[in-house]
This record gives C-alpha cells, sequence and structure tokens, in this order.
C-alpha cells in the first residue's frame, strides 16, 4: 500500500511505494538546528521505493561528506536526508499523516549530542 506525503504548502509531495511506520529520532547538531527539536524519520530506501512531484521546488543542501538535506524551497519544510553514497533516503515522519496513527520510535540516534533540556518518552 503507497502512502502519499507533501511539504507544509503542498508544492512538493511523495508517494512511498510501501507504508514506513518504524521512526528514528536523531538528537544530532545538524538536526536539531534544522528543525528545533530532535529529527523524526522514516527510512524509505533507494530511489526506486517513492517519487517526488514539484521537484523544482527542492532545494538540496549537502551537510557533510556523506549526506544532503532537502527541503522545499517555497514553505521550508525539511523532506529528507539523504545519504549520498547509496540514495538512501530519510524522510520527515511528519509529512505523511496518514501513518502517524501507526509511528513508533523505535530507535534514537546521537543521544550523546541530546540537549539536558527534553528527553522523549520512549
Ligand atoms: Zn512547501
Ligand atoms: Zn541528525
Amino acid at each position: 500500500m503507497s502512502v502519499n506525503g507533501s511539504c507544509l504548502c503542498g508544492k512538493v509531495t511523495v508517494k512511498m511505494n510501501e507504508k514506513h511506520t518504524n521512526v528514528w529520532a536523531c538528537h544530532c547538531n545538524q538536526c536539531r538546528k534544522q528543525t528545533s527539536s530532535p529529527f523524526f524519520i522514516v527510512h524509505s530506501g533507494g530511489e526506486e521505493t517513492f517519487t517526488f512531484e514539484g521537484e523544482e521546488f527542492i532545494s538540496r543542501f549537502k551537510s557533510s561528506e556523506k549526506a544532503t538535506r532537502g527541503f522545499c524551497s517555497n514553505c521550508g519544510t525539511i523532506l529528507f536526508w539523504e545519504l549520498n553514497e547509496s540514495h538512501c533516503y530519510s524522510f520527515n515522519a511528519e509529512l505523511f499523516p496518514e501513518q502517524r496513527p501507526e509511528y513508533k520510535i523505535v530507535r534514537e540516534v546521537y543521544l550523546k549530542d541530546k540537549p539536558d533540556y527534553y528527553s522523549l518518552k520512549i
């Protein structure tokens, strides 16, 4: 069953070929700076596992040697984190409200970078 997602303004839409309800929370410094929170992500896989519409509104920022971050150039919504070598995509979990009721945080990463003022109940 495919799952539809979009950014805040709707210019960019994503259709993942399958549901992905296992959520990772990334507490790294880059994700926190970009989102003002942990980055809640779902892993889709390679480029064959989803399709974009509104590609012309996707801005890409090479945030490190190994990864690229994508966001909507119109509304600023964070869309994905892409591992350059494998072209595997991790999407902003909140793009996909229809699968939100089934979300479960299965892993927290970069916990060593997490500041003390918040913590997740998982
Ligand atoms: Zn947008
Ligand atoms: Zn991160």
